[in-house]
This record gives C-alpha cells, structure tokens and sequence, in this order.
C-alpha cells in the first residue's frame, strides 16, 4: 500500500468530461447527490453502447456498501466517481483499496478541490487555497514555499520553510 496512488488536485484520473474508455467490459459509475446530474448526461450518452451499473451514495456512512460493491465488480471494468471532493477521496481510496489502478478510474469533481501543504519543519499537513504558492503551516506557524512535488506517502504538497521578508530581526528575540 506504500506507493498507492491517492488523489490530489493535479492527479490524473480528475477529468472536466467523462469519455468511453475502449476494451472495457462495463462501465461503473458512482455518484453522490452533488454529481448525479453529470453523471446522469455520461450515462445516457454510452447506453447501449456498454452494460452499465450506477451507484448512487450519500457519504461516509455508504463506505462498507461501497466497499463491497466494488469488491464484487470484475476484471475490465472501467469505473467513473463523480462527487463533491470528500466523497470522491474516500470512493477512489476504497478502489485503490479493492486494487483498481488510475487507468481504471476516471474522476470529476464537483465544486472545488482541496489541496494540503506539508511542513518540513513540524511534519504536520495544512489545507491551502487552490492556486497558493506560500501558506502559514496550522501548527508550527512557519511560512511555507509550496513545492511543486507531491507526496503520496504525506499526503500533501512538500512546503519549505522560510523566513518572510522584514521578519528576519525578530528570529531569536
Ligand atoms: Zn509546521
């Protein structure tokens, strides 16, 4: 489980549209309330071009059905998440938990994404607004250049310290 994907802001399987995926058996598709009507438009476009199956879900309370649900589909099946960001984090980790790969999973988010920071100074992870480049960690107050690398392992993009300009004489008082 060590380098299994997770999804972030920038990961691949976020899409604006889903698309038919060739060489594939059936298509999947979970939705929340928030994403039922797009989901709703996709499914009407690939029907009768592929059996499909569409889950609907309220939130964490459906995650053991989720579970077993996607523990129960078969070799070749391509799956679509389309929900508000927290529920399509906690679909997509039990499909990466029930072995699906990036490949099989497309995924469209509904309202915004979140994004975290990883403090190299206190080890602890931040939410940050979208399109920051700095952020202040929660916990240890440091300033943080947001780094373009992210890490699967912290969750979060790697931040670096820094001293912001006109702070420096207070360092040490
Ligand atoms: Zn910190």
């Amino acid at each position: 489980m060590y380098n299994s994907p997770v999804l972030f802001d920038k990961s691949v399987t976020i899409v604006n549209q889903f698309t038919s995926r060739n060489g594939r058996r059936k298509f999947v598709i979970i939705a929340d309330q928030a994403g039922y009507e797009k989901a709703k438009v996709f499914t009407s476009e690939a029907a009768g071009t592929m059996p499909i199956e569409f889950l609907t879900i309220r939130g964490v309370e459906d995650s053991e059905r989720i579970k077993r649900f996607l523990l129960s589909q078969k070799m070749g099946t391509q799956f679509y998440i389309s929900a508000v960001w927290n529920n399509a984090v906690m679909v997509f980790k039990l499909g990466v938990e029930a072995g699906l790969s990036e490949d099989e999973i497309q995924t469209m988010i509904i309202g915004p994404k979140r994004r975290y920071v990883y403090c190299m100074k206190c080890f602890e992870v931040t939410e940050v607004e979208e399109k920051a480049e700095i952020a202040k960690c929660d916990h240890c107050k440091a300033s943080l250049e947001i780094g373009p690398f992210y890490s699967i392992v912290r969750e979060g993009y790697i931040g670096y310290p820094f001293i912001p300009a006109g702070k420096e004489e207070v360092v040490g008082s």
